[in-house]
């Protein structure tokens, strides 16, 4: 069985790894129009690559769909794979990590196994078009032209496309039949209507709370970094893709409790207590003075030195509510997930196509996407153990 693989990313490599320790006689060609492959997987996890999560919640992913894929083959599941291909794997809290915490060590491991696999990885050549027959699908690159018995996308989506992030090929499915969703930026930084020039670089650990449309929908406790023109770190990706699945919203806020650790009467009191302690504002010896300086702004009291006892409330209000109206998320170049892709309606559960012969796809092209926190590369994983399935039965 001859079976081609386009894009050499965490879901094509794998996928030809499990292929070929589960197939006789396979033989597996990956193309890819980089110069190298997994690149994109070195830039994950800071350098350490998240591989997997072991704990999956309904929002960890956009859809039922992504979520039963994910299920079926879940972290534990992963893990194992990892190990019956030599990989060991650490956890901290629930992130699932290569033993390495290194992204470098996992993926030259990877292409000397998919190597020693006999495995072939082309590069330099892009995918054109396709044509699926009654048994053959034709593949034409830059280059050349492919036969195989079998051809699975695995060509990833929009994000990063300095890491090789394209759409073109959901383009070309287009023209062959397939529903497509319009791509927005997922898990990326957000610019807000207030201007946040004068905290830039800040950092804050606090709790971070996402309305739409005047409901709630998300909180998370985590490090907010405070940019020119927005507000960037992980509970604020993970809001931005909050706010991109849901394509009907008319406004979006994020509101950060800078104390989490204490109620807001607790707050207000430590503050009446504090308030005769220095004859500079006592917010400089409680946060960096870049942001002493916006909290006192933003509160819009007058006096810098004792404060009255409302002004005092307001300050608590603003230390407890420090709220950001959303304006637009950045762009693909600054995220790490497209928010669109491949509708699974032209798919079988084991992510072949209902509308052509042999053809799969696997990965972020798909309209799936994940939560910070391994949820995405776990999901390319899964893809191609579903690949996986339907080509052993
Ligand atoms: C900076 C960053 C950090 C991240 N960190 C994490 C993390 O720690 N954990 C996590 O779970 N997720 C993380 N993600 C998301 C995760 O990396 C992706 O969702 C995942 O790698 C997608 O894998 P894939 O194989 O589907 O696609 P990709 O890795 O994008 O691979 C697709 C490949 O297809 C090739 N290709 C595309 N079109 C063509 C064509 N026409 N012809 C030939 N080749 C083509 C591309 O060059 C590319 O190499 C991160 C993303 C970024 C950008």
């Amino acid at each position: 069985m001859k079976v081609g693989i386009i894009g050499q990313g965490q879901a094509g490599l794998v996928l030809a790894i499990m292929l070929k320790k589960n197939i006789k006689d396979v033989d597996i060609t990956i193309i890819d129009k980089n110069q190298i492959a997994g690149k994109k997987l070195l830039a994950t996890g800071n350098g350490r690559c998240n591989l997997a999560n072991l704990k999956i919640k309904e929002n960890s992913y956009n859809s039922k769909e992504a979520l039963k894929i994910v299920k079926d083959f879940d972290a534990k599941k992963q893990i194992e794979f990892y190990k019956s291909i030599g990989i060991m794997t650490r956890s901290l809290n629930d992130l699932v990590y290569p033993f390495s915490l290194s992204a470098k060590n996992y993926v030259d491991y990877l292409i000397r196994y998919i190597k020693e696999l006999k495995i072939k990885l082309i590069n330099n050549e892009i995918v054109k078009s396709y044509e699926s027959s009654e048994s053959k699908v034709k593949v034409t690159t830059n280059k050349k032209v492919f036969v195989f018995d079998y051809l699975i996308f695995a060509t990833g989506n929009e994000s990063a496309p300095q890491l090789g992030g394209d759409p073109s090929i959901l383009n070309i499915l287009k023209k062959h039949g397939y529903i497509i969703k319009e791509n927005k930026p997922g898990l990326c930084p957000i610019r807000t209507i207030e201007q946040t020039k004068n905290i830039e670089n800040e950092r804050w650990k606090c709790k971070v709370s996402l309305t739409v449309d005047k409901e709630k929908v998300y909180e998370e406790d985590g490090e907010v970094l405070f940019k020119k023109d927005g507000l960037s770190g992980i509970a604020i990706f993970n809001c931005a893709s909050l706010i991109a699945r849901n394509r009907k919203f008319k406004k979006a806020s994020i509101s950060l409790d800078l104390m989490p650790e204490l109620s807001i009467s607790e707050v207000e009191k430590v503050f009446f207590d504090m308030n005769f302690v220095s004859k500079e504002s006592f917010l400089y010896g409680i946060f960096t003075k870049p942001m002493a300086s916006y909290i006192h702004y933003i509160a819009n009291v007058k006096n810098p030195f004792r404060y009255t006892n409302t002004e005092i409330k307001k300050i608590a209000k603003a230390v407890k509510e420090l709220t950001f109206n959303y304006k637009e998320s950045y762009d693909f170049k600054d995220c790490q997930v497209a928010i669109g892709g491949l509708e699974f309606e032209n798919l079988n559960s084991n992510l072949f196509s209902k509308i052509e012969n042999n053809v799969g796809f696997a990965g972020e092209l798909l309209n799936a996407d994940g939560l910070c926190g391994g949820f995405n590369l776990m999901f390319a994983t899964a893809t191609a153990n579903k690949i996986c399935d339907y080509l052993l039965k």
